[in-house]
């Protein structure tokens, strides 16, 4: 059987012209737009305000492959790890963080990704698949009512910082941010929301034409490029040079602070002559810097660097006057931390050869 076009791939004037065609209200495509991006309907039977008839012609006609949830990870930290299963049958995963003041969701733009870092679990998958908009909206709102559930509180934040380089699937990640910061969505803030990336030159370019509201996060990890290069490959065509012009454009157009995140590495990139490097990078336009703890991933052979490296490390930061803000690693017993997402319960052709 031919598979059925998903619902949500119509916008709000498609479904109107649709309800016309079919002899039906105007005003019904309102509603199951409604049932479909503000409540979260999972099938045409839940639309309980409209006809027997119509919910069974649109049955008929269209899918809305949501998401499922398969499986949940309670960390002891609070934090909750959760598999979703797409109606393709790929799994991805997402984390809910809560913390005094937040409530914060880690969603994921692909399966696998088509980059190297050589310390994130995801960069040794294989990329499987980009997700649809409304894959990535799935993991929000059910991870928004599952906030609700679980601390009793609102989701405050979400970061696309789980598996997957967002720039990469760009279409679909600003169509997802469109419908949870539309009225007719979720209508969250767009600040409440961190796009990050590796740093891919073009595409930041692009974030800054298309004027985008939210907040804007590059995983910089090294501020020169032999040891960027060494960590992260994607350097060796984007590297530091590239990635200021394509910063300062953003700037310019967006006038938005950027983030960097630094994950530290224990001899790697934990010394003071990185930290000034860092220092000197994040002078170009206004910033500030994470300072990531290190979850390890027994597979790629990095360390966490130690308490007193770092704190030397953040101490140059500071009396250099860079904003620091340090991360301590979250969810680490359940692997829901950033960057562990996905090494478990793989098919093995799942993952990429290793590098000769
Ligand atoms: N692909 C995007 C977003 C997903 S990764 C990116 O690279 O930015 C989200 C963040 O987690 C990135 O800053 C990434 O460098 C970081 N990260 C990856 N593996 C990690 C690990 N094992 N521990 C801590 N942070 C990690
Ligand atoms: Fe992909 Fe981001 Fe992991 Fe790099 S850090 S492999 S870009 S998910």
């Amino acid at each position: 059987m031919a598979k059925k076009p998903n619902i949500r791939d119509l916008s709000l004037p498609e479904l109107e012209a649709q309800m016309l065609e079919w002899g039906e209200k105007k005003f019904r495509a309102r509603q199951i737009h409604q049932w479909l991006w503000q409540k979260g309907a999972g099938s045409f039977a839940e639309m309980s305000n409209l006809g027997k008839g119509l919910r069974d012609q649109l049955s008929a006609a269209f899918d809305i492959a949501k998401a499922q949830v398969e499986d949940t990870q309670r960390s002891s930290d609070g934090t909750i790890k959760y598999a979703f299963r797409l109606q393709g049958g790929q799994l991805v995963e997402g984390v809910l963080i809560p913390t005094a003041k937040r409530v914060t969701a880690c969603v994921s733009s692909q399966a696998g990704c088509s980059l190297d870092c050589k310390f994130c679990a995801t960069g040794f998958l294989k990329l499987q698949h980009n997700l649809h908009h409304y894959e990535i909206f799935d993991q929000v709102q059910i991870l928004r009512a599952q906030a609700e559930v679980e601390f009793g509180r609102p989701l405050s934040n979400i970061v696309y910082m789980g598996m997957g380089e967002p720039l990469l699937n760009y279409r679909n990640v600003l169509r997802s941010v469109e419908m949870i910061t539309s009225p007719e969505g979720l209508g969250m803030s767009p600040q409440r929301i961190t796009v990050s990336t590796s740093g891919i030159a073009k595409m930041i370019r692009r974030l800054a034409d298309d004027g985008v509201k939210f907040e804007f996060a590059l995983s910089l990890h090294a501020a020169d490029d032999a040891t960027r290069s060494r960590i992260m490959p994607i350097n060796d065509s984007n590297d530091l040079a590239t990635l200021r012009e394509a910063l300062t454009y953003f700037y310019e157009k967006t006038r938005t602070r950027v983030t960097y995140e630094y994950c530290i590495f224990k001899d790697v990139n934990d010394s003071l002559a990185h930290a000034r490097d860092l220092a000197a990078f994040s002078r170009l336009i206004p910033s500030k810097v994470n300072v990531i703890e290190y979850n390890a991933v027994p597979e790629a052979g990095f360390e966490n660097t130690t308490r007193a490296r770092m704190d030397a490390f953040i101490q140059y930061l500071e009396k250099e006057g860079v904003i620091v803000n340090v991360r301590r690693s979250r969810g680490k017993d359940v692997d829901g931390g950033c960057g562990q997402l996905a090494l478990k319960n793989w098919e093995p052709d799942m993952l990429k050869a290793p590098a000769s």
